[in-house]
Parts: structure tokens; sequence; C-alpha cells
């Protein structure tokens, strides 16, 4: 009888707190810097979320290093409350391949509430760069071998995956500079203190619009339909035969939030992911919001495990790049 009251009373404890949530401002842990594309969809998401959430405040939260993995292993070990939550992408399967100890478990240590969009990545490179086109930009890089510098975001980010991919297409070993973030790797190949990256077209449509940085091939298997992208050829009509890679983005909340409080964030995830500004604010950048299963949790969570498999033997044919 003691038991069953103490169960009660554990019952209507979560009921009480689910009921409630959320009463007080909710932080979204954003891995990468301000500025960058994590941050850029972090922030419009946080907006179109707001009001189905009862006009709470969503803080980000920029928690930045060693290519995400200080930011996510911070949600990994935060309160399991709902109001510490992570924004990250393609390095929940790229992490588990490329870092030598995973201070967290993807599979284990999180809940999954969603994905949010699928996003190309262009090559870019300085804009003193003496080419014109992809033939001539890869003959730049022949003629500069082991002076090359490309910029990313850390082992295990985006940037650095697809830099490996491209390493390993060309045939070329390239010094790997490491930033906290593509916002201010974009900075330094501006101003040709690098000289190449490989970032997501939520960073690279505007300055490549603004002609601040050349953009030599896109890597998806089809050329965008972004009008401000759509003439850039794909790295695979370039020559780079089977390049492919598309970014992805979901959230999560450290592993035991209540079933209650995971639906309603959610919830809100599903009506962001119909918010005709969202969408549009997306696709100008390249983004496509997500409008098929993998909005639900047990299909996020499927799909992560099937990209860290997929990964695998492409990161290990690359591994003589790794830095
Ligand atoms: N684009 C970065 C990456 O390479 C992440 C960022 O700065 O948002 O993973």
């Amino acid at each position: 009888m003691k038991k069953l009251a103490a169960l009660m009373a554990a019952l209507s404890c979560v009921f009480a707190f689910a009921d409630t949530y959320p009463s007080k401002p909710i932080s979204i842990v954003v891995p990468f810097a301000a500025g960058g594309p994590t941050d850029r969809v972090a922030r419009d998401l946080a907006e179109a979320m707001r009001k189905p959430l009862g006009e709470v405040s969503i803080i980000i939260d920029n928690v930045l290093g060693a290519g995400s993995s200080i930011g996510s292993n911070k949600v990994a070990k935060a309160a399991p409350d709902g109001y510490t939550i992570l924004l990250n992408h393609i390095a929940m399967a790229s992490m588990p391949n490329l870092l030598r100890k995973m201070p967290f478990n993807v599979e284990n240590d999180f809940e999954y509430l969603g994905m949010i969009n699928d996003v190309p990545m262009t090559v870019i490179a300085k804009p003193s760069m003496p080419a014109k086109n992809f033939k001539e930009f890869r003959d730049w890089l022949n003629a500069n071998k082991g002076k090359i510098n490309l910029g990313n975001a850390g082992v295990g980010s985006a940037s650095h995956l697809c830099g490996l991919m491209f390493q390993n297409a060309v045939q070329i070993d390239m010094a790997s500079i490491p930033y906290k973030g593509t916002a201010p790797a974009m900075t330094d190949l501006i101003g040709g203190q690098i000289d190449l990256m490989c970032d997501q077209t939520t960073n690279t449509t505007t300055q490549i619009e603004a002609k601040k940085v050349l953009a030599f091939g896109v890597t998806t298997a089809k050329r965008l339909t972004t009008p401000a992208l759509k003439d850039l050829p794909t790295l695979q009509e370039s020559g780079l035969k089977g390049f492919e890679v598309t970014i992805w983005h979901g959230l999560y909340a450290p592993k035991g939030t209540p079933a209650d409080v995971l639906a309603k964030i959610n919830h809100a995830l599903k009506v962001a992911l119909k918010d005709p500004d969202f969408i549009k604010k997306q696709e100008a950048l390249g983004a496509v919001v997500v409008t098929d299963k993998r909005v639900e949790p047990a299909e996020h969570k499927k799909f992560v495990a099937a990209e860290i498999a997929k990964w695998s033997p492409v990161i290990a044919a690359a591994k003589e790049y790794i830095d």
C-alpha cells in the first residue's frame, strides 16, 4: 500500500510537471559559432517554435568546440527536463566515426525529437583564387600541392567530413584548419587567410551571390533550384564520381526527459516545419524542410543509426586525409 502511494505521488509529480511545461525559457544548444549555418537554422526554428510552445522564450546557447562534441556532450549530461535541448547536424553520425574518444553515446544518451531539414553543401574558395571554373580550380590545386589550407569547423563537423571526401576525390592532401564554426572560417576565407572550404548553402548562398567567395561545385547529385545556385555544376558533373553529401539537422533532449515533455517539443517542431515563413527562409538558402516520417522521433533515431553505418566506409576510405 505504501509502495502504491509512493508510485502515485511520483506519477502525479511527472504529470504535473508535463502539464506546466514550459514554464521558463528553453535553451537550444548550438554546438557551433553564432552567425554560422547551424546557428542560423536554430534561430529561425526557435522563432517558429515559440508560438506552439506558448510564447515561451527560446534562448540559443552557442557551446563551441571540438567539431560539436563539447556542446552535444553538455546536453547529454544536462537535466532531463526539456529546458536544455540540442540542435545538431550530420556530426551526430560523423563524430562516432571520426573522434578517437566519444564523450557521449549518440544512440543511448539522447531522446530523439525529430528532424528539421536537409541542406546541400558547396565547395567554395577565396575570392583571389585565379580560377574561373572547376577545371581551372583543379589545376590550381594540383599546382599548389603541399601549400593548400582547407578550413573546417573541427574534426567530425560537416565541413570536415565534406573536406575529407573532397581531398580523397581529388587525391590531394590539404592542411586542415579547424575553427569553432564556419562563420569564423568564412571570414578568413573571404580575407584569403585560407584557400577553400566545404560548407552548407545556408552559410554560403549569400556570400556566393555577393561574389565574396568563388563557388566551384555543389555536393548533391542534381543541380539545385535555388535561384542563386542553379547554375553551379554538381561535383559529379565535374568528374568527381559518386561525390554526394547532404547535411541534415535534428533536435535532441537528454535521455530520461519525460515522454509528455518530448511530445510537446515534437508537436512544436511539427508546427514550425509547416510555418510558411520558416519554409521560405530555408528554401531561399537551398535547404529543404523535412516533410517525411523523419519528423517522428523513432524514425529520426533509425535515420541517424543508418547514417552512422553509411559514413563509416566512406570515412575509412579517406582515412589518410584525417588529421
Ligand atoms: N558548417 C559547420 C560545419 O561544418 C557548422 C557551423 O558552423 O554551423 O559543421
